[in-house]
């Protein structure tokens, strides 16, 4: 236990500085812990490792871009780092997709800017009314005051004097639901987002949904919003999940896996329609943050997906989801605790239950991932869940390592509670 200044928020403080929560090496897909633990990383950093630690072109590219340019800015300028780094993801999603890119810092930031956006281009449209946002229960949009008061997740808005008399939550499969709420107030709303795989407890959302949504979008003229800050940069199988929409989304945010980790970054990708209404306007947008579209950061993105290609990262990724899928289920085929795996592609969940089928408590699931941490594995803890999100170049040892490492501290959890009951 080592004493020291940062502020381990989503920590109780008496839970602060302690060496097993501080990382002191990264590399490859793996982290070793100031207590020693070298652990395998099942949680891809914040899921935004995609193609491991240390990669060296990433990193050859920032350096250069910060060597060659310290700071340019997007504030009423532009500069060929953004240029480029905008080209090669419109390249790389669709350009019949999508038209503008608009960069921004984090997931969370994005999403705020996406709902400006959103409400902007109603206006735009002389649509006054258009304010409401829909988002899904349980999902997560960030930490900023919009993308908080977006989020359906309990993150106790509550305490902080959130407004979400402009948001509306549906079940993520309740397509009827949704329908409902169109038919009820769909002149009302100014978009829909959806978070294809709720990041909490790892529920996809189902074909049928988005089919709807498609459906309804035309039929009420509401921007449909992909949410892919988690699920985009090949957790999916495709670059974006998105990617395999019958009809691409009107806005699409992405983040974490962008830059690989390494800067901060996310950009909005714009439909054609959307920032057609803005130049028809001749509209500015009023968004800009100052670190916004860096040479560094915009330098990270190009070769990030010039690697995701070199690596062949989203084949590995298929791999590796595989694997990941039929060494779940059989943990749930043979281990009492492990009821269900939800998820797709390289972002899986295991359900967990106690003997009787009741839910596990949230201290239990600090415990697990704690034993799990102990035996070599980091993962994260989700509702009555685990989540395994692993970089999409692990091998299939590691992948073997990281379930191995799961199901040694499923049964030390178990063997210690029994050990309790029996006392
Ligand atoms: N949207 C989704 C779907 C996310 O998973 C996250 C981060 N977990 C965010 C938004 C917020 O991103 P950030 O943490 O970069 O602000």
């Amino acid at each position: 236990m080592t004493e020291y200044p940062v502020w381990d928020s989503l920590l109780p403080p008496s839970a602060h500085g302690r060496d097993s929560h501080r990382i002191v090496r990264v590399s490859g897909n793996r982290a070793v812990f100031a207590d020693g633990v070298d652990a395998i990383d099942g949680t891809s950093g914040l899921w935004n490792v995609n193609l491991g630690y240390g990669n060296e072109a990433i990193a050859a590219a920032i350096t250069g871009a910060v060597r060659d340019a310290s700071y340019m800015s997007l504030f009423r300028r532009t500069h060929d780092y953004a240029i480029e780094a905008a080209a090669a993801l419109i390249e790389a999603a669709g350009p019949a997709r999508y038209s503008r890119v608009l960069f921004s810092t984090s997931g969370s930031s994005a999403n705020d800017a996406m709902m400006k956006l959103a409400r902007h281009h109603a206006l735009l449209r002389g649509d006054t009314h258009r304010k409401v946002i829909v988002g899904l229960e349980g999902s997560y949009h960030g930490q900023t005051y919009g993308s908080f008061t977006l989020s359906g997740d309990d993150l106790s808005q509550h305490l902080y004097g959130v407004d979400t008399s402009l948001i509306r939550h549906v079940k993520h499969d309740d397509p009827a639901a949704m329908r409902a709420l169109l038919t009820e107030i769909g002149d009302q709303v100014a978009a829909v987002v959806i978070e294809p795989v709720l990041g909490t407890g790892a529920h996809v959302v189902p074909a049928e949904m988005i089919s709807t949504l498609l459906e309804l979008r035309r039929e009420h003229g509401f921007l449909l919003v992909c949410d892919e800050v988690a699920f985009g940069f090949g957790r999916s199988g495709s670059l974006f999940g998105s990617d395999r929409w019958a009809e691409s989304p009107d806005l699409l945010v992405t983040s974490k896996g962008l830059t690989n980790g390494t800067c901060a970054a996310s950009a909005i990708l714009v439909g054609h329609s959307v920032f057609a209404e803005f130049a028809k306007a001749d509209a500015m947008f009023v968004h800009g943050e100052t670190q916004a579209g860096t040479p560094a950061s915009c330098a990270a993105i190009v070769a990030t997906l010039q690697q995701f290609d070199e690596l062949h990262a989203l084949e590995s990724g298929a791999r590796v989801a595989k694997l990941l899928e039929e060494g779940l289920k059989d943990l749930v085929d043979r281990v009492e605790l492990a009821v269900e795996v939800t998820g797709a592609g390289c972002f899986r969940g295991l359900g967990l239950r106690a003997a009787n089928g009741a839910e596990l408590w949230p201290l239990h699931i600090t415990k697990i991932l704690s034993r799990i941490r102990d035996r070599g594995a980091v993962v994260q803890g989700g509702p009555s869940s685990i989540e395994l999100i692993p970089p999409l170049t692990c091998t299939e040892d590691e992948v073997g390592e990281l379930l191995r490492a799961v199901e040694l501290g499923l049964a030390d959890f178990t063997a210690e509670r029994q050990a309790k009951r029996a006392r």
